[in-house]
């Protein structure tokens, strides 16, 4: 069976609809971390990310967890991938698209798609696309001061929940260790959150079309296809601009799936990027590891705790259990920053 992962940087859950045939949606999907390095971790792993050593900006040297393509290889796969963080531990038995640039969407799309044309057997593609992610690609440049995109570059801190748009809290620079810096950053307007949100609108949309594109070849030619987001994106709902919280819009992400035996439609369960990993090797004749957390996709449960890695030393453990198991989140993710001193 050929297999491809489809991860979108940045992209919200609910900005995320695409009319995918025979696709199964699941409805409450959850990232193993509110940015690339730890939710990559699993997505590749099938560990949570503090157990795949990876939790923050600096690799660890004596990392050594198993890659998907580790466990794939073994069952006489090649394995590729568009894009990877670059680190070593993550990107091994990996075939890198290193001749196209990162953002070039298209360009990876396009050669995703010939590989699919192309037959064969015991193939897995890792395809990572990047509009979602800033500078959100995907609408005529617009002409913002530069404050701006260093603003959302930086990103800041949560705040407090749901401050007025139009004069956002001044916040100060986080480091990766949560210590600030004591830099006051510029205020954001609210025409330029209007602005970005349009541009990151845009994003989405552009990447809606080109998921689409790779679905439609990839159900023609029968690979198992598996979509998701590495972590989605904020825009001051709860203080912060960009992707370094834990709040809801970070860390709900698209999930859909076409794989033999599951039902297209809706599903209801909590699932996470551990169970993407587990549900890959599955597929690939690998089975699932001993103390590997997740579970096939197939199989979620309706109840269960799901991790969510910050990985920015904000919170005392730098990381927080999201009892993810009724139909409120939003309320529970409140209860979680609240545990760890992210709002009063
Ligand atoms: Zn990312």
């Amino acid at each position: 069976m050929n297999i491809i992962l489809v991860v979108m940087d940045s992209v919200r859950e609910d900005h995320f609809r695409p009319p995918l045939p025979d696709a199964t949606r699941f409805l409450d999907a959850y990232s193993a971390g509110c940015w690339t390095v730890p939710s990559a971790a699993s997505l590749l792993t099938g560990m949570w990310p503090q157990d795949a050593r990876a939790a923050g900006l600096e690799q660890d040297e004596a990392a050594e967890p198993l890659t998907l393509a580790d466990y794939l290889s073994r069952q006489g796969y090649t394995c590729e991938a568009s894009w990877l963080p670059s680190y070593a531990h993550m990107r091994r038995g990996f075939g890198m698209w290193a001749d196209i640039e990162r953002d070039d969407d298209n360009a990876h799309v396009m050669r995703a798609i010939k590989r699919i044309q192309s037959g064969g057997d015991h193939q897995f593609i890792v395809l990572w696309l990047f509009a979602g992610h800033w500078p959100y690609q995907g609408l005529a440049a617009i002409d913002y001061p530069s404050q701006v995109r260093d603003f959302v570059r930086r990103g800041m801190p949560p705040a407090r929940p749901d401050p007025p748009i139009s004069r956002a809290p001044r916040i100060v620079e986080q480091t990766t260790q949560g210590e600030p810096n004591g830099r006051e950053q510029p205020e954001i307007t609210a025409e330029e959150l209007r602005v970005l949100k349009e541009q990151y609108r845009e994003a989405c949309g552009a990447t809606v079309d080109r998921v689409s594109a790779v679905w439609r070849e990839a159900s023609a030619h029968n690979w198992a296809v598996l979509v998701t987001a590495d972590h989605g994106e904020q825009f001051l709902e709860h203080g912060e601009m960009g992707h370094t919280a834990l709040a809801p819009e970070n860390i709900r992400v698209p999930l859909y799936a076409r794989i033999p035996d599951l039902a297209p439609g809706m599903r209801s369960g909590i699932a996470s990027h551990v169970d993407v990993a587990a549900t890959v090797m599955v597929l690939g004749g690998a089975g699932i590891p001993a103390g590997i957390p997740g579970c096939d996709l197939r199989e979620t449960p309706a109840a269960r705790d799901v991790y969510v890695e910050t990985g920015w030393g904000l919170a005392p453990d730098a990381r927080v259990t999201i009892a993810a198991d009724s139909a409120a989140p939003d309320a529970r993710h409140i209860e979680a920053l609240k545990a760890v001193g992210y709002v009063d």
